[in-house]
């Protein structure tokens, strides 16, 4: 006979809105139907032993470069979703990486995708945006892709009059706008000094300062400042960029941030050290810039926390042995956001768990319009749970990455804190190194309205 429910997770420390608490978790086809003390859990047919771990809300990660059509050799949704399960992630939100994605048919070929190949829940940031594409906003909205991606530079680069065009749209019909922002001319300029140094790794830093990110960022703020709508800025990585976003919130302009693994563990000076494969956009900056974005993750000046997971075959980062130019530009990361925010994070005293929690799951199920059902353990909320043990020691290796990436940037790292278990809609997709379902399982979820008024 059927028992009342499907899953119970019992003997868990529960990382709730109110705080952590003893008990467990009883789910009922996907959602979660009840939280209480072990004692008075439901009979359920699948039993999961927590063992006094933590038992915290699936991670949403809200910009990963995963299924690319024309770069299926660097990621794609069936391995890309191995590596999301494997560090706790149980929502993908894919980004554009070299292919537009801003039409409803091009959408429609991505959901079939993931539907067909992912084990994770997906959803889609429509780009790159231009002076042609913006009239499909609205429509795009309609269909849940309510993310769109712009960029200050180049590959990608649309001017302020665009920028403030794609603004003037997302205000007027909800969603957001993620703008990569690097000033363009500062890039040209810098990179002239470098001369004959990009033999060193720490040259593509250097020819990116932080300048670039500072006026960038400042400039896009302006335009929300006028057309009002949500700016969320990408990966920032600098404490000139975290000023002005800070300067933006207190002003009332409608402006989040997000920011990446790596930023929040490596520093310029390690570059010439690991080589080529530390290349990514925004770069690695100082150490002072590090301690910078842990503070401002601390003070709410930064919102969500994303992997910007965009890594390549090997042989692309190679290229850059002999001249860092030639090399990939973008790192592993989706299977390291957890690990790095318990290890580098709580385990270290520069956040609580609870304030892990909100960045990492909560405030992007915001973000991306996918609160309540997403981002928090509440009853009629998805199950999607990890279980993680905060004391367990683990060395990083690129054996462990579930990833199509044969490397990783943090290899040999020592970390503290590691995902045990992790369910989506109620069924373990992960446990203890190996998938447990198969591709497929994952379902597209469209984006809601915006919450983002009501961020805590
Ligand atoms: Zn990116």
């Amino acid at each position: 006979m059927n028992k009342p429910v499907d899953t119970v997770i019992t003997n868990g420390k529960l990382v709730l809105e109110s705080g952590i608490v003893q008990g467990g978790i009883g789910i009922k086809n996907g959602t979660i139907c009840i939280i209480a003390t072990d004692n008075h859990l439901p009979q359920g047919d699948r039993v999961i032993d927590a063992k006094q771990k933590l038992v915290l809300p699936g991670l949403i990660d809200g910009h990963a470069h995963i299924h690319d059509r024309g770069m299926l050799d660097h990621e794609e949704f069936t391995p890309g979703s191995f590596a999301a399960a494997a560090g706790g992630v149980t929502t993908i939100i894919d980004m554009p990486l070299v292919s537009q994605m801003d039409t409803p048919t091009l959408l429609q070929e991505k959901i079939d995708d993931g539907s067909r190949l992912s084990i994770t829940d997906f959803s889609f940031n429509v780009g790159m945006m231009n002076e042609f594409n913006y009239p499909v906003i609205p429509e795009m909205i309609a269909r849940g892709a309510a993310a769109f991606k712009a960029f200050t530079c180049e590959p990608f680069y649309t001017n302020t009059g665009v920028l403030t065009r794609l603004l003037s749209e997302v205000s007027v019909n909800g969603g957001h706008i993620t703008v990569h922002c690097e000033d363009q001319g500062v890039l040209d300029e810098f990179s002239k000094d470098m001369k004959n140094e990009w033999d060193a790794p720490v040259s593509h830093s250097l020819s990116r300062p932080n300048l670039a990110e500072q006026l960038a960022v400042r400039q896009v703020i302006g335009i929300a400042e006028q057309t009002g709508g949500h700016l969320h800025i990408a990966h920032i990585s600098t404490r000139e960029g975290v000023r002005e976003i800070e300067k933006g919130k207190l002003s009332g302009v409608m402006v989040t941030t997000e920011v990446c693994p790596h930023h929040l563990v490596f520093h310029r000076d390690e570059m010439n050290r690991i080589g080529p494969r530390s290349k990514m956009n925004p770069p690695l900056r100082s150490k002072q810039d590090r301690a910078e974005l842990w503070s401002a993750l601390l003070r709410g000046m930064i919102d969500i926390t994303v992997s910007d997971h965009a890594p390549s075959p090997i042989e692309k980062k190679e290229l850059g042995k002999d001249d860092i130019r030639q090399a990939w530009s973008g790192v592993d990361g989706i299977q390291m956001i957890l690990r790095v925010l318990l290890s580098e994070g709580v385990n270290k005293a520069r956040i609580s768990i609870q304030k892990l929690v909100q960045v990492a799951s909560k405030n992007p199920a915001k973000i991306f319009g996918l609160y309540p059902k997403k981002g928090v353990l509440q009853v009629g909320s998805d199950a999607d749970i990890v279980i993680v043990d905060q004391t367990k020691e683990e060395k990083i290796t690129s054996d462990m990455m579930l990833s199509k990436c044969d490397w990783t940037i943090y290899e040999g790292l020592k970390m503290k804190g590691v995902p045990l278990m992790t369910l989506v809609r109620g069924l373990p997709v992960y446990e203890d190194g190996k998938i447990l379902v198969k591709p497929g399982y994952g379902q597209y979820q469209p984006m809601g309205g915006r919450t983002i008024e009501e961020e805590a």
